[in-house]
């Protein structure tokens, strides 16, 4: 039981990797609050998690919604061991037919929701805490039409650092966790065409599959706890290879 009597935030905790980690985090003796701005699956989260967890309707672009998770977690809480700061959107953002609302809305959501909800949970962070961000491979692939997305990302491994650098010195640890691509619904519904990215994404893995997002909730719960205590503005890399050894990808091997 790693997190016993452990409070922990994540931000977009109602699905995909936030909802696996809260759900890890909880069987690991934590207490969980989860955010999103889905009240439907902020309910269906809070039903599976149970009583160790709540969720809280709140966007992280809304700085009266922020402060009112953060009264609502000391209250119930206390104080904070660990922020995931997770919640994330994605857009195409080609050049040439690119609006400036949607380029401005992913880059916001990514890097200024995740900054300000880090500043947010400050005073309830105590000595000893530990934040991670939520990156992304994308911020290195150069994947045509991902400028805005790739762009916030490359950001938020940049502020992974910064942080690191001002929280350091009040005991706070700060890093990173750098997904591929990953098993949940930011890729929209199952439908045979998603499939068939995914089964395409496949090919340019080393590992051959894409990841399943309890194997990125696990790096995250490494970063969480005190397993990692000499880990400061660094990162972790859960993506089958795809970034590091991209040779070794089925599409290079002619398979
Ligand atoms: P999901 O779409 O399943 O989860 C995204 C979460 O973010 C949802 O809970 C959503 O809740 C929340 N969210 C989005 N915008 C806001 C907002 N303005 N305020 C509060 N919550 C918000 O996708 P993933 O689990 O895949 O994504 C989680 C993170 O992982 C993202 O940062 C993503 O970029 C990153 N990532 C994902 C990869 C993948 O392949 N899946 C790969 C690399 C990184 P709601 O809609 O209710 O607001």
């Amino acid at each position: 039981m790693r997190f016993k009597n452990k409070k922990v935030l994540i931000t977009g905790g109602n699905s995909g990797i936030g909802l696996v980690t809260a759900k890890l985090l909880v069987q690991e003796g934590a207490k969980v609050a989860i955010t999103g701005r889905d009240q439907k699956t902020l309910d269906s989260a809070q039903k599976e998690l149970g009583e160790n967890a709540i969720a809280i309707k709140a966007d992280v672009l809304n700085s009266e919604e922020r402060k009112n998770a953060m009264q609502l977690i000391q209250e119930k809480f206390g104080e904070l061991d660990a922020v995931f700061a997770n919640a994330g959107i994605i857009k195409q953002s080609p050049l040439g037919t690119t609006t400036e609302e949607d380029f401005n809305q992913v880059l916001q959501t990514n890097i200024t929701g995740a900054f300000f909800t880090v500043q947010a949970a400050l005073p309830l962070l105590k000595q000893g805490s530990s934040v991670i961000l939520n990156g992304s491979v994308m911020s290195v692939l150069g994947l045509g039409g991902s400028s805005a997305y790739s762009a916030s990302k490359a950001g938020v491994r940049a502020m992974t650092r910064v942080l690191a650098s001002e929280l350091g010195p009040k005991g706070i640890r700060v890093n990173a966790v750098i997904p591929g691509a990953t098993k949940t619904p930011i890729w929209g519904e199952e439908t045979p065409a998603t499939q068939a990215r995914l089964q395409a994404i496949s090919r340019s893995i080393p590992m051959a599959r894409i990841g399943e997002p309890e194997e990125i909730a696990k790096a995250v719960l490494f970063l969480a706890s005190d397993d990692s205590s000499y880990m400061q503005g660094t990162e972790i890399v859960v993506d089958g290879g795809a970034t590091s050894s991209p040779a070794g990808a089925p599409i290079y091997l002619g398979k």
